[in-house]
This record gives structure tokens, C-alpha cells and sequence, in this order.
């Protein structure tokens, strides 16, 4: 059985009907500050915190779990910067509680939600696991820290683990039931397909002189359910007794903005209000994944390929939304 931490946020609650859908046993712990309820329909959730150590010894003791993968983040790197303590709280303290129980109970499969954010201004794009990492922010070093304490865990404890650099998170369940539910939402493609409904002004283009084609900001919008069976296919790893590994995953395009914005435009067949505004803190003009590592060693066959069809499920969720 699989603990997920943060089960009902957006990538754990697909990730959980990626492997329930496989035939997997799954539970989820999720404290609902971020995640919702509806998201986690037919799973059974329990609601509290990992940092509550009482309440994982009891998990631990009541399910048969032999493995964790693990969510359970805040993920806002602009809050990061203004409120670093709820990151090194959560991100960092929390989650090594988490580990401490794993290993006092013997549970040593551990699935880790890291980030292309760990890398900081890339040196060279596309960006492979061995580029140097130095983020320029408190969450992308929460993520860091925790990567490099569970290479620790690793050589002293024997809990082997994957630790997945996720780039830009897009997409939902095809199906519509679930998708991405934010507040505030923050992210790109929600925002922009939002404008394209009327429930927002305009989108606000963040910085357009970047030393890219257009100016605008590039990036690598990777699907939902991509991640989801890169999550599974590197728990079936850890369980076939492989080593444990840092693996990039990405499309391995990048889109600027305005093609983003464009794309949207041609998914929707409506017209989308765009506004210049200036560079966000913190944002590297150009974050495209080489995730070649992942494809060789998980075997991870990307379905969605095409940002489109990313965009697609987006708008059908944008339009169907349940929460
Ligand atoms: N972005 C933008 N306007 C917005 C939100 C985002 O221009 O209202 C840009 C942002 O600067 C970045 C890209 O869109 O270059 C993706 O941002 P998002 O917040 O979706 O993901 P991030 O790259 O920060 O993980």
C-alpha cells in the first residue's frame, strides 16, 4: 500500500488516480490547506499534517504501506521569498519528520515531489540532471535540502528514493474529474484560459525583454498525467530493487508566453486580452528539461507531447470544473 502526502492537490490527486487506476492501494494524508476534498473521491483520505508525528507512528502501524510518495508542499516561490519559514517549516522540517517515521516503522520506498527549481538561472538549456544547482529562492532550496538529505537517508539508513525535478506542471484528468484548483491561482495556463472565459481582465505578459525569440519568458509545460506515471513507473523501480536516482521531467520543448498565450487562443477559439508588464522576480528567461535519464531508466513514455492537447484538458476542466 502507498502513502501519498498531499493526495488532494493538484499533481498528488492525479498521480493517486494514475496508480488506483493500475489497481494500486492508496492513502492519502492531506491537511486541506491547499488541497480539496472533491479531489480525492474514492481514496481513503485522512486529514492532518506530516509534521504531526503521533498521527504518522499511527499510520504507519494501521495500514501495510511499504512505500511514500510525497506532495504534501507549499509551492507558492514568490511567498517563498516573502515568508521563507513556512517553507523551511513545511518543506523541510516536515518532511523530515516524515523520513524519521519511515525509517523508525521500516518503510524505505520514498517518491519525492522535487523541481526544475532546484537548478536556479540554468547555465545551458536543455537542462540534464547534472547541471549545477544553486536556487535563487527559499522554496527551490527547500526542494534542495531535501534531496540532499534524503542522499543521506539513502547512505545511512537504506531508504531509496526518486526524486522527480518536475518543470512546468499543466494539464488535467482528460475526463474533467479533476484539474488544477489554486487559491490564488498563479500559475500561466489556468490564468490565461480563465481570461479567455471573461472571468479575468486581461492576462499580464511578465517581463517582455528576455533574451528570447519574442522576450517573453520560456518554459516546459509537461502533463499532469505524464508526471503521474513517472511517479509509478519509479515506485515499480525502487520495488524491482534499483538504486535510487534525480530524474528530470519535462516535454522537452519550451513555449514562450506569447505562444502559450497563442495556443490558447487557437484551443478556445476565443480571444485573449493581453497586457506587457514587468519581469517577475525570480523567473530565468529559459527552463527547458532534458529528460532523456527518465525515458532510458524508468522507461517513461510522455503521452502528451503536444501542448495542445495539454492545453485542451486544461479547458475542458476550465469549463467543467467541480471545485
Ligand atoms: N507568467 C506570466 N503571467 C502570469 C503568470 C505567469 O507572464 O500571470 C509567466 C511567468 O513569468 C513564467 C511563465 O509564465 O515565465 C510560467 O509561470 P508559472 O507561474 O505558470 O510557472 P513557474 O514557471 O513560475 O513555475
Amino acid at each position: 500500500m502507498i502513502l501519498v502526502t498531499g493526495g488532494a492537490g493538484y499533481i498528488g490527486s492525479h498521480y493517486v488516480l494514475y496508480e488506483s487506476a493500475r489497481g494500486s492501494e492508496v492513502v492519502i494524508l492531506d491537511n486541506l490547506v491547499y488541497g480539496h476534498r472533491e479531489a480525492a473521491s474514492g481514496v481513503p483520505l485522512i486529514e492532518g499534517d506530516i509534521g504531526d508525528r503521533a498521527l504518522l507512528d499511527r499510520i504507519f502501524r494501521d495500514y501495510p504501506i511499504d512505500a511514500v510518495v510525497h506532495f504534501a508542499a507549499y509551492a507558492y516561490v514568490g511567498e517563498s521569498v516573502t515568508d521563507p519559514s513556512k517553507y523551511y517549516q513545511n518543506n523541510v522540517a516536515a518532511t523530515l519528520n516524515l523520513l524519521d517515521a519511515m525509517r523508525d516503522h521500516g518503510v524505505l520506498r520514498f517518491i519525492f515531489s522535487s523541481s526544475c527549481a532546484t537548478y536556479g538561472n540554468p547555465q545551458y538549456v536543455p537542462l540534464d540532471e547534472k547541471h549545477p544547482q544553486n536556487p535563487i529562492n527559499p522554496y527551490g532550496e527547500s526542494k534542495f535540502i531535501c534531496e540532499k538529505m534524503l542522499a543521506a537517508y539513502d547512505h545511512a539508513y537504506g531508504m531509496r528514493f526518486a526524486s522527480l525535478r518536475y518543470f512546468n506542471a499543466a494539464g488535467a484528468d482528460p475526463e474533467g474529474r479533476i484539474g488544477e484548483s489554486h487559491d490564488p491561482e498563479t500559475h500561466l495556463i489556468p490564468l490565461v484560459l480563465q481570461t479567455a472565459q471573461g472571468r479575468r481582465e486581461a492576462i499580464s505578459i511578465f517581463g517582455t525583454d528576455y533574451d528570447t525569440p519574442d522576450g517573453t519568458c520560456i518554459r516546459d509545460y509537461i502533463h499532469i498525467l505524464d508526471l503521474a506515471q513517472a511517479h509509478a513507473l519509479a515506485l515499480d523501480r525502487l520495488r524491482d530493487g534499483q538504486p535510487s536516482g534525480f530524474y528530470n521531467l519535462g516535454t522537452e520543448h519550451g513555449y514562450s508566453v506569447r505562444e502559450v498565450i497563442r495556443l490558447c487562443e487557437e484551443v478556445t477559439g476565443l480571444p485573449i486580452r493581453a497586457v506587457e508588464g514587468p519581469r517577475r522576480p525570480g523567473d530565468p528567461p529559459r527552463l527547458v528539461a532534458s529528460a532523456a535519464k527518465a525515458k532510458a531508466e524508468l522507461g517513461w513514455q510522455p503521452r502528451y507531447p503536444d501542448l495542445r492537447e495539454t492545453i485542451r484538458t486544461a479547458w475542458n476542466w476550465e469549463q467543467n470544473r467541480r471545485f
